[in-house]
């Protein structure tokens, strides 16, 4: 229905104009009766609806209604598939639908920066290409049911540690590689109705009163539509944060945010076209969600459950499987230890928990797959809520294991390790289930365990175990998929979004993490995750894309369809994969591009492509991939644009970061000239290894060196001549006065460098 907003906003007084610009309460937009402008619900969260019906908290305390909780961020992320997630979207659009909510908080698409970060499980990756595909697709399925999203947090929200005032201090380069990237392909490929500014401060300003990031990138840069909405209670100062163009307060301020606007306006420090622009903006999107809205709605309860089941599966990540110990027989006496595998570890903490529809406990499923054919043993093995050892659940434990064929060890991160609000400390899980898988492994050899963590943890016992399986928190439905995975009923194809270190200070971030007071310093750069592990070659205990499968894979026939291309140009990259064995299964392909030599700093490899393919026994199919320039660019912040350098660029095809199974070079030209005027401090080694520039420095620097006694090297002394261009090649053209003996003048330099920048500007370099 079309409306003219104009004329709404006209009809507003400045006090019901400002009375927009803040919730109702906490969950609720102000409407305006006497206009016919209706309050929205907005509510988390990202992987499951957290509607309150009584009472309201943005911890997770008061219950919520009846949703289906889905796996979290840190596993959807490992299913690498833009189709999953995308109807994972659908599925929340269907049930806010239902539930009458407007707009769903979420997804997050934060950068894992550090593995402590107590919120990883709500956000997908390390790596901004992988992470903002997720989002985008997440984005999109759930506006598909006309409902909005809130893409959060906007940004460099990369910890919980003083979450609320922590200034983050990082580069221009790196946060726009890294840390703006992972959201800005999510909003200009799906528009999220409205992004949530952060808590935190960005290189000393509110992310919720950034002009910098609200203004100029998100709205100018991205061409975002929507509205921003803050985080729970991140506005500092009101008037500044509408200025900078945040829209909605949240939750309700109760009058005090109204106030301070109305006071600005009439003191002339807000103008009021910035209210009536703000008004127009929140209206398009309330009045999109009336329209939008389907009456009587309902969803498939158990459709969505099988769907979280699927999910479960896709994300799960089978990390080893020494001795092909996966998948299980339906046969004999599998012993299921752990207190997890009744009591499931299925969900984070803090506002994205959910009261899920029903759940399914690990123990549960493997009986019913076994029902008739063997027989299961359980011993819970430790205590979920104390990190103590208790002998007698160690001894009970370990008689079962000795009783069975096979043991299926159940471990992870309890609640109070991982949550919203406060980061970890280390990496380890508890001392006591660290003691029951030394425990068991003593009397069985056939030991599988299966993880529950939202996040990396370090495993200083894995030689000890045969199969391993990342299951992340795997949603209501994940008692079914580790099942389907142990039993072979399904093919494990999920590859991990993150790297698992070795130990905690092999993190990039170790040294810089939390940071010192209200200030966290982004000192490793770019170098964040695989980027650091690889560029440094420190050998990480689970490599970034790492996941393996029940079937083999075989990549041949790379080839692209330009072997030169202008950076204004796309190249295709082809390749065919096979599946080699005897099961059917999913592939996840990922392509790395690599800058072969560049003069900025640059990380071994990044990933610019990937695709998750279904291949029956013996199949095979064809990929393809289209690079653009964003595949080869890195951020100049001199150009304040992205910039490809010119040369050779290595495509590398493979099934991890680490295991890289085919590579092209191809040659990206530039058409973007840098220009690098010459002055008296530009070095003569920067001269010489100009192509252009060359020649002409070769000449005029022999005429300086003429009559010079100083550079007077005997033919035959090669050493010194060695020597004496080395140390020429950082010296400044200015100080070549100095070292010949008065020969080069002031005028001959001014001259020289004339001379020069007219060869420069007559051929026009590219860089
Ligand atoms: C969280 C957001 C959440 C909001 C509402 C905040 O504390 O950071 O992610 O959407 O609360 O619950």
């Amino acid at each position: 229905m079309t409306r003219n907003l104009s004329d709404l906003i006209k009809k507003m007084t400045l006090q019901e104009k400002a009375s927009l610009f803040s919730g109702l309460d906490f969950w609720h937009t102000k409407g305006i009766e006497r206009l016919g402008i209706p309050s929205l619900m907005v509510t988390d969260g990202p992987h499951g609806l957290r509607k309150q019906a009584e009472g309201a908290d943005h911890l997770g305390i008061y219950a919520s209604v009846p949703a289906t909780c889905f796996p979290s961020a840190a596993g959807l992320a490992c299913s690498w598939d833009r189709d999953l997630i995308y109807q994972v979207g659908q599925a929340l659009g269907e049930e806010c639908q239902a539930e009458d909510v407007a707009v769903l908080l979420g997804p997050g698409a934060n950068i894992k920066r550090s593995p402590l970060c107590g919120r990883n499980f709500e956000y997908f990756s390390e790596d901004p290409y992988l992470s903002s595909q997720m989002a985008a697709s997440h984005i999109k399925g759930v506006q598909s049911q006309g409902v909005g999203s809130s893409l959060k947090h906007f940004a460099a929200n990369n910890q919980e540690h003083r979450r609320m005032s922590v200034d983050a201090q990082i580069d221009e380069r790196t946060l726009r590689e890294i840390y703006l990237a992972s959201f800005e392909t999510a909003v200009r490929e799906a528009q999220p109705w409205t992004v949530m500014s952060s808590y935190n401060r960005v290189n000393g300003v509110y992310a919720s009163e950034s002009k910098t990031l609200l203004g100029d990138i998100l709205r100018e840069e991205w061409g975002f539509e929507g509205i921003v909405v803050s985080d729970w209670g991140a506005v500092n100062e009101r008037v500044a944060s509408l200025l900078a163009g945040l829209e909605l307060e949240m939750p309700a301020s109760f009058g005090i945010g109204e106030a301070k606007i109305i006071a600005a306006v009439k003191a002339g420090e807000l103008p009021e076209e910035v209210l009536d622009r703000a008004a127009e903006r929140l209206l398009r999107i309330i009045f999109n969600a009336v329209d939008e809205k389907k009456p009587n709605a309902t969803y498939d309860q158990e459709g969505h459950h099988q769907l979280a089941r699927k999910v479960a599966r896709e994300s799960m990540v089978l990390l080893k499987n020494e001795a092909q110990i996966l998948p299980l027989e339906k046969k004999g006496t599998v012993a299921v230890i752990g207190a997890f595998a009744k009591n499931p570890r299925y969900q984070g903490g803090g506002s994205s928990h959910v009261n899920p529809t029903q759940l399914e406990h690990s123990l549960g499923e493997i009986e019913r797959k076994l029902e008739g054919k063997g027989k299961v043993l359980y011993a819970p093995g430790f205590d979920v809520e104390s990190d103590k050892i208790d002998a007698d659940l160690l001894a009970e434990a370990k008689e079962a294991a000795q009783k069975s064929d096979v043991s299926v060890l159940f471990v992870g991160l309890p609640d109070r390790y991982e949550s919203e609000g406060y980061d970890r400390e280390h990496l380890s899980i508890p001392a006591n289930q660290i003691a029951l898988i030394e425990a068991v492994s003593e009397v069985q050899q056939n030991l599988v365990v299966v993880i529950s963590n939202g996040a990396p943890i370090e495993m200083p016992w894995v030689d000890r175990v045969k199969g391993l399986i990342e299951g992340y928190l795997g949603g209501q439905a994940l008692g079914g998929a580790v099942a389907d995975l142990l039993f072979g009923d399904a093919n494990p194809n999920g590859k991990l979004a993150e790297t698992f270190p070795r130990k905690l200070s092999d993190n990039p971030s170790y040294l810089f993490f939390p940071g010192e007071g209200d200030k966290v310093e982004y000192r490793e750069g770019i170098f964040v995750g695989y980027r650091y592990y690889d560029t440094k070659h420190v050998e990480p205990l689970f490599p970034f894309g790492h996941g393996l499968s029940y079937t083999s894979f075989e990549y041949s026939g790379l080839s692209v369809n330009k072997k030169t291309i202008r950076d204004t140009d796309t190249v295709e990259v082809m390749l065919t994969i096979k599946n080699t064995g005897t099961t059917a299964g999913k592939e996840i392909v990922q392509l790395y591009v690599k800058d072969v030599e560049s003069t900025v700093v640059r990380p071994e490899k990044e990933l610019k492509g990937f695709v998750k393919v279904d291949l029956a026994p013996g199949e095979e199919k064809a990929v393809t991939f289209t690079l653009d320039k964003r595949a080869f660019a890195y951020y100049n912040t001199g150009l304040k644009d992205w910039h490809v350098e010119s040369g050779e660029f290595e495509l590398l095809v493979g099934a991890s970061s680490k295991d890289i199974r085919l590579s092209e070079s191809i040659t990206v030209i530039s058409t973007v000239s840098i220009e690098q005027k010459i002055d008296r401090n530009t070095t003569v080694g920067d001269l010489l290894d100009d192509p252009v520039l060359n020649p002409v420095a070769t000449e005029l620097l022999a005429k300086v060196n003429e009559n010079n006694p100083l550079a007077n090297i005997p033919d035959e002394d090669d050493e010194a001549a060695e020597m004496t261009a080395a140390m020429m090649k950082y010296m400044p053209l200015r100080a070549l006065s100095n070292f010949s003996a008065g020969h080069f003048t002031e005028q001959m330099l001014t001259e020289m460098i004339q001379q020069l920048n007219d060869v420069k500007e007559s051929q026009g370099t590219a860089k």
